[in-house]
């Protein structure tokens, strides 16, 4: 019996893996989905034949209760509302990780038929403990500021870097103490309260443009946690899927820093947050702003024959996707040349943009990425920037006290126009005006993203 469990375990994990690798590339993400679910579908089943102690009732009201919130979630939830429900999803999975330890232990511990007292479970429980409360709290926090429950700003106070390296130790050695004495269940449970205090404060610090890369983060600690799940009940097919999260959630993180041009322990902590000498918007803005209309950038695209879309989360936020395909479809009708130029962190989740411009048709090839099409501004007659804001703020080359230094940019600035379609002059997820708005040839477009595009559409017609 063991050992076909262990075989259907391990199809489980040759499907994850397949399913991975079918996710890499768009072509083949929705086989690599099923791969993976399908995969799901047999560890689940088979896990549920091998536990002959496990009362069937509980799990089936567990299972109601939890497609009905899954279920009312997915279809109530915006689409720009995804970012929360992930940075939420990778929480649940931190602290189910917790409760499956804890109740381990309690099992155990009372003398009940489960797993024996070895150093492998003790470890694995005081492990899932601390990765699991500290993934927790911290994804209620990155929830709280993608929400704006909680500002989405850096909160800094002093001796922070101190009061996190304190919980720390105090963590291990609490954790120590349960290894060598399990029967003070007190110890587990300030260990859990620690890490919780620690998930807290590691996040809070972290805002503005860096975090994607806290949700990146997030995302592979919640597999980690699970991975020393599959430790603590020795369930093999739980320890492939969780290794497998948190190895990709770290290179997730990995190509996040890149495209940042940060190193996670700069993006940890050596904050950057809005200063004092953050320039306001009336200086960057009063009296250099110019506002175009539908028939004047018509009139642009009459003589252009190259054009660059640059989606940011404002397109998200208009569903505006639908109707970019289509003015894509018209001017490439009139000969024009249209390319998309797609930054690493635009909009709220990595690979937002490539999702929407999937959604509505618009062919993979024609999305490219920054490090390709920057040399390609200078050749553009008209760049048409639609809701993004941070990831074309030149000031991430010019000041490198912004929040936002360094990060590398999309440089619209260089193309013969840009148009930038947004409903006003407020600023983006990391809060700093934007010279771009100011340029000498830069137009704004002052609309809703989607009634800008179909009023585009509408003009490009008529001219
Ligand atoms: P930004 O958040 O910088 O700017 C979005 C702009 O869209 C706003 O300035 C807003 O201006 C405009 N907008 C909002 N609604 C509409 C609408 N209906 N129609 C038209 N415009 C609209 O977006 P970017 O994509 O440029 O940058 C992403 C930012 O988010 C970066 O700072 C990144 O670090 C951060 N981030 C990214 C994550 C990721 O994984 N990709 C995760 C978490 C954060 P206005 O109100 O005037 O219309």
């Amino acid at each position: 019996m063991l050992s076909l469990v262990n075989l259907a375990y391990l199809v489980a994990a040759v499907l994850f893996i397949l399913g991975l690798k079918g996710l890499t590339h768009p072509r083949t993400a929705v086989r690599g989905n099923v791969l993976g679910a399908f995969g799901m579908f047999i560890a689940v089943v088979v896990t549920l034949l091998d536990r002959h102690i496990v009362s069937y009732d509980m799990i089936i009201v567990g299972v109601v209760v939890g497609s009905f919130i899954g279920a009312v979630l997915a279809v109530k939830i915006e689409m720009t509302a995804m970012p929360q429900l992930v940075a939420l999803y990778n929480g649940f999975g931190g602290v189910a990780s917790v409760l499956v330890a804890s109740a381990a232990l309690l099992e155990t511990l009372g003398g009940h038929v489960g797993t024996a007292i070895t150093l492998q479970f003790l470890i694995a429980t005081v492990a899932t403990g601390i990765i699991g409360a500290v993934t927790f709290w911290g994804s209620l926090v990155a929830f709280g500021k993608l929400q704006g429950i909680i500002g989405d700003a850096a909160v800094l106070f002093p001796g922070q870097k101190y009061l996190n390296a304190v919980l720390a130790v105090v963590c291990v050695g609490l954790g120590v103490w349960v290894v060598i004495d399990p029967s003070v269940t007190l110890a587990f449970w300030v260990l859990v309260g620690v890490a919780s205090i620690l998930g807290i404060t590691l996040v809070i610090p972290i805002g503005g443009a860096d975090m994607p890369v806290v949700i990146a983060l997030l995302n592979s600690y919640s597999g980690l946690a699970a991975a020393a799940t599959g430790f603590v009940l020795d369930n093999n097919v739980l320890i492939i899927a969780g290794s497998l999260v948190g190895a990709s959630g770290i290179i997730l993180t990995q190509i996040m820093c890149k495209a940042m041009n940060r190193s996670l322990t700069n993006v940890l902590f050596g904050v950057l947050g809005p200063t004092s000498e953050t320039a306001s918007a009336d200086d960057v803005y009063a009296g250099k702003v110019k506002a175009t209309s539908a028939e004047e950038v018509a009139m642009l695209f009459d003589g252009a024959s190259r054009v660059v879309i640059v989606p940011g989360y404002g397109m998200a936020v208009a569903q505006a996707q639908h109707a970019v395909r289509d003015l894509m479809n018209l001017l490439e009708a009139r000969g024009i040349e249209v390319e998309f130029a797609i930054h690493p962190v635009a909009g709220r989740m990595p690979g937002h943009m490539n999702v929407l411009l999937a959604e509505a048709n618009v062919p993979y090839d024609k999305l490219k990425e920054m490090d390709e099409i920057n040399s390609t501004f200078a050749q553009t007659d008209v760049a048409i920037v639609i809701g993004a804001n941070d990831v074309v703020n030149p000031v991430a080359r010019t000041d490198p006290k912004s929040p936002i230094a360094g990060m590398p940019i999309l440089d619209v600035d260089k193309a013969r126009t840009v148009v930038i379609v947004k409903r006003s002059l407020s600023p983006g997820f990391a809060g700093i005006p934007n010279p771009l708005f100011a340029a000498d040839n830069a137009l704004m477009y002052f609309a809703d993203g989607k009634k800008a595009v179909l009023e585009m559409v509408a003009a490009v017609k008529e001219s």
